[in-house]
């Protein structure tokens, strides 16, 4: 129930982040609070610290939410996500090329059918809330009508979310191509009819190199310049089949990150999947443009792609962020996939601090996508997503965390034991979005 005040203090375990901890550092980029508030006015973050100090100052009829024992942080920002294949999700056996032909296009195909659009559209963004997201950057399909309804479904649930219709000219079956000014003049229509439309926002959406021409990535680079705020998501060196692809198909490019950058496409808000084989002069000249990298790694593994180096990008300066990457990611669940990336970190001799895991998930993921002015912390004035996530969700994270002496082992335990069961409730700007308990008086 909604209370009369318009404050409302939710009481628990606190985390978010003031800026990049780095590897083993908690110091002041870390905010946590054992005993923490964070205190909601109107939608938006009015206070987040202890609950000690913010008590006395909160107005009488204030509406004190008592999280105990659970963690209440930022809602989880995904990066990279394709919502049209929610249902290949955990399909078997293929590699990256042999995948986009064998699962992805059928899928894909099917949303000529905009119905079949519609109902995808309303169980992602469920399944984004159960799990957690708040935000997300989305891939639709070639179908500008795949856009539509997206953005009209994130909209009727007050969702920041971002979404672009794929852009394919070549390499892919011919009912998802087109020609490159058809998908110039669609892509200009939905910026103008999406644009600043409440939360929501554009991305232009060329799928990858190997599908887009050099005309249709030099149009894609046009409607970058002449729509300089919109977002630009595509997939970068994800698999070296792919890398052999794109020195065939563009011999006069020096590298991967040349193409994309040759025709205008790497610039702030332009987040590419993957990034995986790239040299340090890319990730330099990534770095420099202030693109940014969605790491997926569920996918990665899954594909047998091949491992990101969270290192080498944070010594190059990149922006980076996390992406479930569904469907060739396997899971909706944030936790789920940072503890993946802590494995693929382990395999390249690194490692990932449930600190650094949580930031990247977080404010990680809005400086990415260029959203931290609103989202992805507690500061004064954002924008109150948030999810509380239950620490005893399972009886073995619950014993497990039991064991634990400190926060930082509470919260590793958590990425490595927590699931979609751990989300007790999401809440988008102050308003209850999903609850598990909800859920259950439904059944
Ligand atoms: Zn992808």
């Amino acid at each position: 129930m909604r209370s009369q005040s318009p404050i409302a203090a939710y009481r628990g375990m606190l985390l978010h982040f003031v800026s990049d901890p780095g590897e083993g550092d908690n110091g002041r980029a870390v905010q946590f609070f054992d005993d923490g508030m964070l205190v909601v006015e109107h939608g938006r973050v009015k206070a987040a610290g202890n609950a000690a100090s913010l008590l006395p100052g909160l107005p009488k009829q204030s509406q004190v939410i008592d999280c105990a024992g659970s963690l209440i942080i930022p809602g989880f920002v995904d990066t990279h996500i394709h919502y049209p294949q929610t249902d290949v999700i955990a399909s078997y056996g293929s590699q990256l090329l042999d995948w986009l032909e064998r699962y992805t296009y059928p899928a894909e195909a099917g949303f000529t059918n905009a119905q079949q659009a519609q109902q995808m559209a309303e169980f992602f963004l469920d399944e984004l809330l159960r799990n957690g997201t708040t935000t997300a950057l989305v891939f639709a399909t070639v179908h500008a009508h795949s856009v539509d309804v997206f953005l009209h479904s994130a909209s009727k649930r007050n969702l920041r979310m971002i979404a672009g219709k794929v852009l394919m000219d070549r390499n892919c079956p011919e009912a998802l191509r087109e020609a490159p000014m058809q998908g110039y003049l669609a892509s200009a229509a939905l910026i103008e009819k999406w644009t600043g439309q409440g939360r929501l926002g554009y991305a232009i959406t060329p799928r990858f190199a190997v599908t887009s021409s050099e005309a249709q990535l030099q149009l894609a680079g046009q409607l970058a310049r002449e729509h300089p705020q919109v977002h630009i998501q595509s997939h970068m060196a994800e698999s070296k089949e792919e890398l052999a692809r794109v020195r065939e198909l563009f011999p006069s490019s020096r590298n991967y990150v040349d193409v994309y950058d040759r025709f205008g496409l790497l610039r702030e808000r332009s987040v590419f999947a993957h990034c995986i084989h790239l040299d340090s002069d890319e990730r330099r000249r990534m770095a420099h443009a202030g693109a940014a990298a969605a790491v997926c790694p569920t996918s990665n593994l899954f594909l047998g792609s091949g491992l990101f180096d969270f290192a080498a990008a944070r010594e190059a300066g990149m922006r980076v962020g996390i992406g479930t990457d569904v469907g060739a990611g396997t899971s909706f669940h944030m936790l789920r996939t940072l503890s993946e990336a802590y494995k693929v970190a382990q395999l390249t001799g690194q490692r990932l601090s449930a600190w650094r895991a949580l930031y990247l998930a977080t404010l990680g993921g809005a400086r990415a996508l260029g959203l931290d002015d609103c989202i992805g912390n507690f500061e004064p004035g954002k924008e109150a997503d948030f999810a509380v996530l239950r620490l005893d969700s399972t009886p073995l994270l619950a014993r497990r965390v039991r064991a634990c002496s400190s926060p930082a082992e509470k919260l590793f335990a958590l990425i490595m034991l927590g699931d979609d069961r751990s989300v007790a409730a999401t809440y988008v700007m102050g308003q209850p979005a999903y609850s598990c308990k909800l859920l259950s008086q439904r059944k």
